[in-house]
């Protein structure tokens, strides 16, 4: 058992030191797969995350990061990454654990965490201002500025990943981060607060706080002591920060939902299809804001790439996370609910179960692989995101109808295009409402690519270099030479 862990309890990482914080209790961890109790985190309250705010400033009015040279700054995050992979293995455990996922997933997701710090930590030397002309009378230049506190509040589906994905850029900028993790899975992210401390970032640069989303989230982003706020999550939640950040004008990066579509046309490779479907909205139990939400296929195709879909659905393996399963749980009794009883809505609405549509029977939260065909765009199903492992088929006839009904919902986030046809391709990735669109291969790039929504998707981008300028604001200093 991970130190942290002792005592079956995750504590805060506050100012540079493990408390038990003082939200006057804890919240249970459970392990989905098995439907028991593994843990608890210690709640963090008022007190905690004034502790937290105040230690971020003080560090960042020190200049801990912000003033150490960049060269410097590159390297304190390049000895993060091998923390993190150091303690990848204990890590991958516990999270596998707690969140559901499979062993290698939850690995995956440490990998990745690593290699956030490598890629932000190679750019921290690289922030450069820009000089501008405005005559032999003066010097002109801009800098970027890190804003200060950023405060961060992360998900349950990729609580490490998602956690880095912020924090890094965040660091490389030269900020301090107060991160709120999510209640349901926590402790493989106080993981990544051991993995900073071993790596001697400086006391107070980083917090890691527990507690709920309404109350300990709420307050973090309502503070005024916070400068900039990062949210990856929900669109009710993101509205509801959104509405604290306009009380103190704070600027904020919006990372929320989706209900993306492949658009499969008659020229597709249906191995590539089905391949990055199963990837597409059955990895992580299909609990993915970019997941492979909906499939619009060519009518010519459409029976032979349903038949397709169910069977691979049908043949998956399904055990707990640890046996590395193609198929795992979801993360809560709650979030098995509200899957199921949106697909229920389906039938109503005239689809056809073609693979899953229910619960399985079995111990732990598993909801079958489904795939569900001859969806009615405008129905439930087809427009609000289920955040599971199900997945809506469409059949359509003309290229534009196909772009139409991808571009028919609030969301905008990724969107997938399969055909041989380049110019087809081009064509219509340029009319696609999405920030990412992929060609052939449904989650195609990587950490250095850039990500982030298009309408109720949200806005700003993480990930690549893009983001970085997200972690940053311009200065520009104008100077007269004629004194
Ligand atoms: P959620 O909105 O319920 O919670 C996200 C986080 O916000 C949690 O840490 C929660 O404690 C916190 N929170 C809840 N209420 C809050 C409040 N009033 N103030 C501040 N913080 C609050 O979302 P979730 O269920 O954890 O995650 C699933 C959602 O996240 C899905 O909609 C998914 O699409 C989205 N998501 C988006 C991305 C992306 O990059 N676009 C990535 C992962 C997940």
């Amino acid at each position: 058992m991970n130190a942290l862990l002792q005592d079956g309890l995750a504590r805060n990482y506050v100012a540079g030191s493990w408390q038990e914080g003082d939200g006057g209790g804890v919240i249970a961890v459970e392990d989905p797969g098995l439907e028991e109790h593994m843990a608890d985190s210690a709640q963090a309250g008022e007190e905690s995350l004034a502790q937290a705010l105040e230690a971020a400033r003080t560090s960042f009015d020190r200049g801990d990061l912000a003033d150490m040279k960049p060269a410097a700054r590159g390297r304190l995050m390049g000895r993060i990454a091998q923390e993190i992979r150091a303690l990848a293995d204990e890590g991958a455990e516990l999270l596998c654990r707690e969140s559901g996922k499979s062993l290698s997933a939850a690995h995956d997701e440490f990998s990745e965490a690593a290699e956030y710090f490598e890629y932000y930590g190679g750019v921290a030397d690289k922030i450069e201002g820009k000089s501008i002309p405005l005559g032999p009378d003066y010097a002109d230049y801009t800098v970027f500025e890190p804003y200060g506190v950023s405060a961060q509040i992360v998900p349950w589906n990729f609580p490490v990943s998602i956690a880095a994905r912020s924090l890094a850029p965040s660091m490389a900028a030269g900020n301090s981060t107060v991160i709120k993790a999510p209640e349901l899975d926590p402790i493989a992210l106080a993981m990544l607060g051991q993995a900073l401390e071993r790596a001697e970032v400086p006391a107070g640069t980083v917090s890691i706080l527990n507690g709920m989303g309404g109350d300990l989230g709420a307050r973090l982003v309502a503070s005024s002591e916070v400068d900039q706020i990062v949210f990856t999550g929900s669109v009710p939640t993101g509205q509801a920060i959104l509405h604290a950040a306009a009380d103190t004008v704070t600027p904020a990066l919006m990372e929320l939902g989706g209900k993306s579509a492949a658009v499969v046309f008659e020229d597709a490779n249906l191995d590539a299809v089905i391949s990055s479907l199963q990837s597409g909205i059955f990895y992580n139990a299909g609990q993915v804001c970019s997941a492979m939400a909906r499939v619009l296929v060519h009518r010519s195709i459409y029976e032979d790439a349903v038949a397709r879909a169910a069977e691979m659905a049908n043949g998956l393996s399904v055990a707990h996370g640890l046996e590395n399963p193609e198929h795992t749980p979801v993360v809560s009794a709650l979030q098995l609910s509200r899957v199921e009883a949106l697909t229920s809505t389906a039938q109503q609405d005239g689809a056809r179960v073609a693979a899953g549509g229910a619960r399985i029977d079995r111990k732990g939260y598993f909801m079958a692989p489904t795939i569900l065909a001859d969806v009615n765009p405008a129905s439930r199903v087809a427009q609000e995101e289920i955040f599971g492992p199900v997945t809506c088929f469409t059949p359509f006839d003309t290229e534009a109808e196909a772009i139409a009904m991808a571009n028919g919902t609030d969301f905008g986030l990724v969107a997938g295009i399969f055909t041989r046809d380049l110019a087809r391709s081009h064509r219509v990735a340029r009319k696609l409402r999405a920030g990412q669109v992929f060609v052939n291969e449904w989650f195609a790039g990587g950490i250095s690519t850039p990500f982030g929504g298009v309408g109720k998707s949200g806005f700003g981008r993480e990930k690549g270099l893009e983001a970085l300028y997200n972690y940053v604001r311009t200065k520009n200093i104008a100077i007269s030479l004629k004194v």
